[in-house]
């Protein structure tokens, strides 16, 4: 079958009510953690940012909001601590929403859409861009020099990777789709009933790649920030880049522990299940071309159990 008729049976499949049927007797082997990162409008052309991939379409995540809501059992990361500590089970089709790096879109489109389904998130944001009123370093590098240029970045060491890609002093403007959170708007995000704010570095290094001080500085500085800002306690985090061995290591999981922190998101795929070790849960990550009917179709059936 072509990928197109494919996608026009699981679209005929969805508006049937098939996988809702399916998935109503299924259970999954642990939490299914959606890594997301920004939106975009409808209305932006195709091919008007770097990394399009990475961000949805504002009508493609409201779609995925009612497959998650049919479908499954949204849950907060406070659902899963409560059934860590015993005191209530999760449900049968456990699903996190998560969003890494702090994109403004998060805050302008995802926020309402949350909200109106009630679906609870947690928001992984780097906080340096935000003081700096920056770009994220991979955005401001895929904008200098195209977006091939980043991936040899992510292997190169911290010192030279913080001179030439993470100090640049262009203010981004506040309509920009790459643009991130102000720390008012991040405040404003925290108090949303079922949000919780987590951590994400300060700059988005490879942390593998930097000393340990150095990695242990850019968890610190994050985390004081973000609770600055909200108010709150940060407790969870995210890797950047989240290949486990690749972009961060075992001594990267002993500072989060020594930290306090208690939960840690890799970008490993799979679900996150109860054997795994709480600082290096697996996701699946989401892209803009996975649209709601192949989310469901993944739920249902091709996520591997
Ligand atoms: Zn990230």
């Amino acid at each position: 079958m072509s990928f197109a008729a494919a996608q026009s049976l699981k679209r005929g499949l969805l508006a049937a009510g098939h996988y809702r049927r399916v998935l109503r007797r299924a259970r999954f082997p642990g939490v299914v953690v959606l890594g997301y990162h920004g939106l975009r409008g409808d209305d932006r052309p195709d091919g008007s940012m770097p990394f399009e991939n990475l961000h949805l379409r504002a009508s493609t995540f409201e779609a995925h909001c009612r497959v998650i809501r049919d479908t499954c059992d949204p849950i907060s990361l406070d659902d899963w601590r409560a059934s860590l500590a015993g005191t209530a089970p999760l449900p049968s089709r456990p699903v996190l929403v998560t969003f890494d790096d702090g994109y403004r879109s998060v805050f302008t489109i995802g926020a309402p859409m949350l909200a109106a389904h009630g679906i609870p998130a947690v928001v992984f944001a780097c906080s340096d861009p935000i003081v700096r009123r920056a770009l994220l370093w991979f955005d401001a590098v895929a904008a200098r020099d195209g977006e091939a240029a980043v991936e040899p970045w992510k292997g190169r060491d911290y010192g030279p990777w913080l001179v030439a890609c993470a100090r640049g002093t262009q203010t981004v403007s506040e309509t920009d789709a790459r643009a991130l959170m102000t720390s008012e708007e991040l405040g404003i995000l925290s108090r949303q009933p079922g949000i919780e704010i987590g951590g994400h570095t300060a700059r988005h290094p490879i942390l593998a790649q930097a000393p340990l001080a150095v990695q242990r500085e850019e968890i610190f500085d994050n985390r004081a920030a973000l609770e600055a800002w909200t108010g709150r306690p940060v407790r969870a985090f995210a890797y950047p880049n989240g290949r486990p061995g690749v972009d961060y290591d075992g001594e990267t999981v002993t500072i989060l522990r020594d930290l306090g922190f208690d939960f840690g998101f890799t970008m490993r795929q799979g679900f996150a299940t109860p054997g795994e070790p709480a600082l290096e849960r697996s996701r699946f990550m989401v892209v803009a071309e996975v649209l709601a009917p192949e989310l469901a179709h993944r739920l249902a059936y091709a996520w591997p159990r």
